[in-house]
């Protein structure tokens, strides 16, 4: 039967007696208009608000707290995905029930945003100063901020977007002093001297988090540290040396720049050593202390063929100086330190006291600073893959150098710029020998020239390794030693509590995000905070003059500033005439004019967003759930998880989702040079936003999510299908009042029954994918829905009742209230993904409602079949798909044409006769024949039957098609050939129950 052609035989004669779907719900989308004309009424009606007053008294809260953008440059394709996803997530769990207000926020301090200013205007201390530098950041920002909300909004997320939460709020500004207070007051801010990366094109120190890892061409050079007296080294390996002879430890590295800063060799306590024969130096004779395991290596690469090993020894017996402790000498007389080691598992490297610093046996010589004596120590990190088994030192370049240099106390032994003698821009400082004022990656020529020279370089190569990198110039990093604010992962158990937190108090989507972030949080080194740079939140502690320590009353303090900052902003501080707070201590202290890193101001947001407004606030059993990108395991999931326990002990979240970045079809990264990218304010004009939030719906987020403008056409083809199927239940429910027509769903026929189950199990599916965040799940199973429960069976079977029947008859009734039922329940799986299409549905739909299919939950007016019933329908629908196999097989081959045009004759075993029994005269409309008997198998196949088919039920019973065309007269007006066509004097085209709907009292339906 064909909507178009019904009817159109008799000149239109019962035209009007049929009732064909009517919908203002038009079959082309049009989204791209339609979308942003429903915005601006959303706006003018203020559905957020709205929505909060509506589902505010809930009882308990799920919320998605906002992983802040950065505000620069226009959104893309990742920032779209991430957006629509949390708003997935946030209409789902209104959905489910709950209050889930959202409150979007912004990154708005850092870098990227100083550097845009700085083209424009200058660097601080040229044109302007820094306070006018951090009024233009703020505008810049601001700027930004405006430029993605529109396109965000555009996407028909849902969103407090009027009052949102920015890092540079005076208010946020405060709050996250605040923090810093509390995480101070706990004892887990340290000022410290260690290395941290650095970036000599930003001229600051990096977070773990900016540092990535790139190819380099480095040099890899091998140098001799000479033995300062020969013969004592020889005779731990119990050989002996003549004159003149050289002892030598060989070390291999790929950073000759940090040669400057080289105070020790490490050789591996566990480790065996040889003396070996090697390469002579001029006329004088050389022998080499080398890891046995390389020997052979290291020989080859500095010519000497043959190794001939003079003694063997064990590096513990190899060292020049003990660890103080080990030595029988006291512990540190430093003191404790500020927060006082509260005795921690890990136990904290003891210094050299002074007292020792006088007495340090020295056995080595630099291989170009004369003076220079160099102990021999032990660490257990030195291995023996590769170089030479003895490490080359420098406590201020690496961290770990650092901490092996901590453990012997050659950190106190030496001045910060003897440790690290470069500046901030990466050029030796002044009084560096031979090197002052040379750049260090240009240095590293001049150092191996020298070395050379005094006839130190044992071997010289180019290798390619994968060194880290600073994430925004792309540019090599070093390892820096300066004085930075830390806060420590041990010192207060911050590394414990944390993994404690991660593994006892979150759920990880997908589940490898909980061994991902726990192993880095068990990795990573204390984290630097301090940040030398302008647009930021100051570390708003005033610290000793002499010792750098914070003021005993920092915590008291810290609040007083906060209270400024958060009337005037992060200037207040620097304003801030240290007298007025500390009154005449003020001359002891100073004021630490270092800012926070960035991941420091989002890291706290739960603090500063859901600890502060009250709509955000959390009662037991209330959930919150982080949605990020899969790279903030190190990132915000990280910061947040620090800062979190390190103030409350415990995790900031219940829940961590992680997806994953969008690639092109060929699983490509999008980028403008292979011109692959997609940007989805192209998607928003020439599909719309539900085309696009069905693609992210439909994408694996666990994966990398592909996109490409053939992927799209196929997300626009499943939509128009889930489309069409609700207007084709939208045009059927024309006239359908609910308060009037709707039936219980225990007194619909049967088939109707059936379909309201369909939805009542599709919708068990559907919820409990969204309870586990299964979105492409969701769509798989909508899609289906729409295909085969509706598309080809149920919507096709009802036509007939729903064209022909009276309009109030009980068999059309019936199946409107089952449609009212499932559109209802539709809209809603629907209203999470097709932010609009939902709407519009609703807005259609009959019956008094609310403003907004968000205003309500999941549907509960569907329900399940009797077993009774549920048995017959599977067994009866068994039927039917073979019979239309059948069909659809003959009519392919030309013997009939619309299977309306067959009779069918079915055999059965008797107790599949049985089940049929009740349902004989009706069984041709489920099965869209003209006419269709059940008997038993037993009986002989009577003639008549030309085509004859031995088919299986899908349950397992065999039985036998028999099919043939009608003779019968075909009725004009619902295409069923029957014998009772013509028997109506009035009626003389139509069969009898067409009359007697159009003129009698209508027909009765009970089952189909
Ligand atoms: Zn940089
Ligand atoms: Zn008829």
């Amino acid at each position: 039967m064909n909507d178009s052609v019904k009817g159109g035989e008799d000149q239109g004669r019962y035209k009007g007696t049929i009732n064909l779907p009517q919908t203002s719900f038009a079959m082309k989308a049009d989204l791209p208009k339609r979308e942003p004309g429903m915005l601006a009424d959303w706006e003018k009606r203020g559905r957020y608000a709205a929505l909060q007053e509506h589902t505010g008294a809930r009882e308990h809260a799920f919320i998605l707290h906002d992983g802040p953008p950065y505000a620069n440059g226009a959104i893309h394709l990742g920032h779209a995905v991430n957006k629509i996803l949390k708003d997935i997530v946030v209409r789902s769990k209104l959905m489910a029930g709950f209050r889930s207000p959202y409150v979007p926020g912004w990154d708005c301090h850092g870098l990227p945003i100083e550097i845009a200013v700085e083209k424009k205007h200058g660097k601080v201390g040229q044109k302007v100063d820094a306070a006018e530098f951090r009024r233009l950041c703020r505008e810049y920002a601001a700027k930004q901020i405006d430029l993605q909300r529109a396109d965000f909004k555009r996407l028909g997320v849902l969103g407090e977007w009027e009052n949102p939460y920015k890092t540079m709020d005076f208010r946020y500004e405060a709050d996250m002093i605040r923090a810093l207070a509390k995480i101070h007051a706990r004892g887990h801010v340290t000022r410290g001297f260690k290395p941290v990366y650095w970036c000599f094109d930003c001229g600051s120190a990096l977070a773990e988090a900016e540092i990535e890892y790139q190819d380099k061409t480095s040099p890899a050079i091998d140098v001799a540290y000479d033995a300062i007296d020969p013969a004592a080294l020889a005779a731990k390996f119990g050989a002996t040396v003549g004159d003149g002879d050289i002892v030598a430890v060989p070390i291999w590295t790929t950073t000759p720049w940090t040669l400057p800063a080289s105070f020790a060799v490490t050789l591996g306590p566990e480790l065996d050593y040889v003396l070996v024969e090697g390469p002579p130096r001029g006329d004088r004779h050389v022998m080499l202390v080398v890891a046995e395991a390389l020997a052979e290596r290291v020989l080859m690469r500095y010519g000497v063929e043959e190794v001939r090993v003079l003694g063997r020894a064990k590096g513990a017996t190899l060292s020049s100086l003990l660890p103080p402790g080990e030595g029988g000498a006291s512990a540190s007389d430093e003191g404790s330190d500020a927060h006082g080691n509260s005795g921690g598992s890990e136990p904290s490297p003891q210094p050299l006291s002074r007292r020792e610093r006088g007495s340090v046996s020295r056995a080595l010589r630099h291989p170009f600073y004369d003076d220079r004596e160099i102990a021999i120590i032990l660490g257990d990190h030195v291995s023996a893959e590769d170089g030479t088994g003895a490490v080359h030192t420098a406590p201020g370049h690496g961290v770990e150098d650092f901490a092996v240099g901590q453990k012997y106390g050659l950190v106190d032994a030496h001045t910060p710029s003897e440790l690290n003698p470069m500046g901030p821009n990466g050029v030796y400082l002044p009084g560096t020998p031979i090197f002052a004022g040379q750049y260090i990656w240009k240095a590293n020529d001049t150092i191996i020239e020298l070395l050379r020279e005094r006839g130190m370089l044992l071997a010289h190569e180019k290798i390619v390794h994968s060194y880290p990198h600073c994430w925004r110039h792309k540019t090599p990093v070093a390892f820096r030693t300066t004085p930075q604010w830390f806060i420590a992962m041990d010192q207060a158990k911050l590394r414990g509590d944390s993994l404690k937190a991660i593994h006892e108090d979150v759920t990880w989507y997908p589940s490898w995000g909980e061994e991902r972030i726990a192993s880095m949080v068990e990795g990573r080194p204390d984290w630097c905070i301090s940040r030398q740079r302008t647009w930021g939140v100051p570390i708003a502690l005033f610290v000793d003059k002499v010792g750098k320590q914070p003021h005993p009353r920092s915590v008291e303090l810290m609040e007083q500033v906060a209270q400024r900052v958060e009337k005037e902003g992060a200037d207040a501080w620097y304003a801030l005439d240290a007298r007025d707070l500390l009154g005449d201590e003020a001359d002891d202290y100073e004021k630490v004019t270092d800012i926070l890193d960035v991941w420091f101001d989002s890291g706290v947001s739960h603090f500063c967003v859901l600890d502060q407004r009250a709509n955000l606030a959390r009662g037991p059993g209330d959930k919150v759930i982080y949605l990020e990108g899969s790279d903030q395991h190190r990132g915000w999931f990280h910061s947040s998880l620090l800062t979190s326990v390190a103030m409350h002990g415990r995790a900031p979240y219940d829940e961590v989702l992680t997806h994953g970045f969008t690639v092109d079809e060929q699983g490509r990264k999008m980028s403008k040079s292979l011109g692959n990218g997609i940007e989805p304010q192209d998607v928003m004009k020439d599909y719309g936003a539900d085309i696009l939030r069905l693609w992210i719906a439909s994408a694996d987020y666990r994966n990398e999510m592909a996109l490409s403008p053939t992927i799209l056409k196929r997300v626009a083809d499943a939509y128009r299908r889930i489309r069409n199927t609700a207007r084709f239940l939208l045009g059927n429910l024309h006239g359908f009042d609910p308060a009037r027509d709707l039936l219980p769903v225990k007194d619909s026929l049967l088939l109707d029954q059936w379909a309201v189950q369909q939805a009542f199990d599709t919708q068990e599916t559907i919820v409990a994918a969204y309870k586990r965040y299964d979105f492409p799940e969701i769509v798989q199973r909508i899609q289906n829905f729409c295909t085969n429960e509706m598309g080809s069976l149920y919507l096709d079977i009802t036509k007939d009742r729903l064209y022909t029947m009276r309009e109030d008859s009980r068999g059309r009734r019936s199946a409107q209230g089952a449609m009212y039922r499932i559109l209802e329940a539709m809209v809603r799986w629907l209203a999470p993904v097709l932010a609009f299409t939902a709407e519009e549905i609703w807005q259609l739909m009959p019956g008094e409602r609310g403003e907004s299919v968000l205003f309500e939950t999941w549907y509960t007016e569907l329900a399940p079949m009797s077993d009774g019933d549920q048995h017959s329908m599977t067994k009866l629908l068994g039927l039917r798909s073979k019979l239309t196999w059948e069909l659809e097989f003959h009519r392919n081959s030309g013997w009939i044409g619309s299977s309306l045009d067959a009779e069918v004759r079915v055999e059965v075993p008797s107790e599949v006769l049985e089940v049929f029994a009740p349902y004989k005269d009706e069984i041709r409309f489920l099965c869209l024949v003209s006419d269709m008997e059940i008997a038993t198998k037993s009986q002989t196949h009577s003639g008549g039957f030309p085509i004859s088919a031995q088919t299986v039920l899908p349950t397992g019973e065999e039985i036998i098609l028999g099919i043939r065309t009608s003779e019968a007269r075909k009725c004009i007006r619902c295409w069923h050939h029957r014998p009772d066509v013509g028997s109506h004097p009035e009626h003389r085209d139509i069969c009898g129950r067409c009359a007697s709907n159009v003129e009698g009292p209508g027909e009765d339906r009970q089952f189909f």
